[in-house]
């Protein structure tokens, strides 16, 4: 069966094979694309216990990615996990105490979305071949922190393409800051933005629909495309953790076959939880996916009462990647959540646009139960960390222990005790200063690699060699703008004037 793509905001007309959908990104309506049927998968449990990661993401991507040969797929998975994960799982399942770690973290930026952005630019450039794109890809990216870095490890030096990456200058830990400012590539491009986050990324879906801008690109040989989670090509090669976790418990005899467990997901653009939730749809036995919030608890509050609301507070947090107002994603599980109807769904997503917010109906909110949210402060987010470091000797980074804490409220609020995995989306070693306050309870003066070196020193685990590398790294990005002269500075870098 051919799975064909379509937007959330437009009755059905065009549809596109998956490989348009990659190139393109964003639909044309500025909605974001989904199968217009999901693929019935009918999984072996059994048998995807026996698999490698690279062969269990081969049975998910092949009913998500139908116009790739299988050994285009095979060529793509190939080239993604490999020799640049430092174990050998690619995605170790632990155990800690009561609780399963998925540890997403073993990559080339050390946290969860190199699962996704080592394969994306293999399948873009893949789909270029198949589509005769003769345009040089332009991906543009607005970051939190993780997404750039690992988009920019993806497609460094990849022909046929070129990546500009723009981050909130201020809203960064220092390890993120140096490990973007020492990308190598030519084809690469970092640019700090005088703003936050939900600012470069208005601005980046401003520019990428700019039919304008477009045609100037057009005019120079290029073609924009992003790497932003709304990109299919981002988000299906994610379900295939969920899949692969759920398998592991069978092989390592945690559970049997059929058994339901529990995933509890830090969210921000709300991509990694998704990817989850289409896991659950393809047959993947998961009873709840809890959302994991910080004190940017917009998604708290969209789950507990209906509305989604981003006039509010924005806070700087300790997990910098969670720090979003607008979480992207939740478009395509608001069009689920309306029964596929684009109409509803563009209204929805209208109502954002104009008052910053939107309330979905009752009925809805009756399909909501595949999720469980809450959120936590600071402090719940320190102690987690802490408790788990003093119980178990497992040290975890801010945003895996935002999951951490919060599936232990869904425990008491519930008493449900099914197995439950933690997603764990990033290594203590990228935020070492945040970690060692929480484990010593101290004042930490040092950041940085100096905060490495003294996180290594108390915790033991061995520093990732991408860690290491950025001792002797050069500087070599300098660009600093404000959100309104992002377009400008994108000509600049193309030299289109
Ligand atoms: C991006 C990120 C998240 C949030 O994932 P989404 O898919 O945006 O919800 C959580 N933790 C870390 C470390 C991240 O980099």
């Amino acid at each position: 069966m051919e799975t064909l793509y379509r937007s959330t905001r437009e009755t059905a007309s065009h549809t596109m094979t998956s490989s348009q959908a990659v190139l393109q990104g964003l639909t044309p309506d500025g909605g974001l694309f989904v199968p217009f049927e999901l693929p019935q998968a009918n999984f072996d449990f059994d048998q995807l216990a026996t698999m490698s990661y690279p062969e269990v993401a081969y049975e998910v991507l092949k009913l998500f990615f139908t116009d790739y040969t299988d050994a285009e797929l095979h060529a793509c998975i190939d080239a993604a996990y490999g020799d640049q994960f430092d174990d050998p799982a690619i995605v170790p399942v632990t155990k800690h105490g009561e609780q399963y770690y998925l540890e997403l973290f073993h990559g080339p930026t050390i946290a969860f979305k190199d699962l996704a952005l080592q394969i994306l630019p293999h399948l873009m450039t893949t789909a270029a071949k198949k589509n005769h794109l003769d345009r040089d890809v332009v991906i543009l990216t607005a970051t939190s922190g993780d997404t750039g870095k690992a988009a920019m490890a993806g497609f460094a030096d990849v022909e046929q393409t070129k990546i500009i990456v723009f981050y909130p200058k201020d809203g960064v830990s220092a390890i993120q800051k140096q490990q973007m400012v020492t990308q190598v590539g030519d084809n690469t491009y970092v640019v700090a933005i005088n703003g936050n986050f939900d600012e470069a990324q208005t601005k980046v879906k401003e520019l990428l629909n700019d039919s304008q801008l477009h045609a100037e690109l057009a005019n120079h040989q290029f073609q924009f495309s992003s790497a932003n989670s709304i990109n299919i090509g981002r988000l299906f090669p994610q379900v295939a953790y969920y899949v692969y976790a759920y398998a592991q418990l069978i092989h390592q005899g945690q559970i049997k076959n059929g058994a339901s467990v529990n995933f509890s997901v830090p969210t921000g653009n709300f991509g990694d939880i998704l990817a989850g939730y289409y896991a659950k749809q393809l047959g993947t036995p998961i009873h709840k996916l809890i959302c994991a919030s910080n004190r940017n608890n917009v998604l708290t509050d969209f789950f507990n009462t209906g509305t989604y609301d981003k006039n509010r507070q924005f806070y700087l947090t300790s997990s910098p990647s969670m720090d979003i107002l607008v979480s992207s994603n939740l478009e395509r599980l608001v069009f689920y959540l309306t029964g596929s109807d684009p109409v509803a769904t563009k209204r929805l997503m209208t109502d954002l646009q104009t008052n910053g917010s939107y309330t979905i109906s009752p009925a809805m909110r009756a399909n909501l139960t595949d999720f469980w949210a809450g959120f936590v402060t600071e402090k719940q987010d320190q102690a987690a960390i802490h408790h788990l470091y003093d119980a178990h000797h497992y040290a975890i980074d801010p945003h895996t222990a935002v999951a951490t804490a919060v599936a232990d409220q869904y425990r008491q609020a519930t008493r449900d005790e099914r197995p439950m995995v933690i997603v764990s989306t990033a290594s203590p070693y990228k935020f070492p200063h945040a970690v060692l306050t929480a484990i010593t309870g101290a004042p930490v003066t040092v950041d940085g690699l100096s905060a490495v070196d003294q996180l290594h020193a108390l915790i033991e685990t061995p520093i990732p060699a991408t860690v290491e590398a950025l001792r002797t790294a050069p500087v070599r990005h300098k660009r600093v703008t404000d959100p309104a002269a992002m377009g400008t500075t994108i000509k600049s870098i193309l030299n289109l004037n």
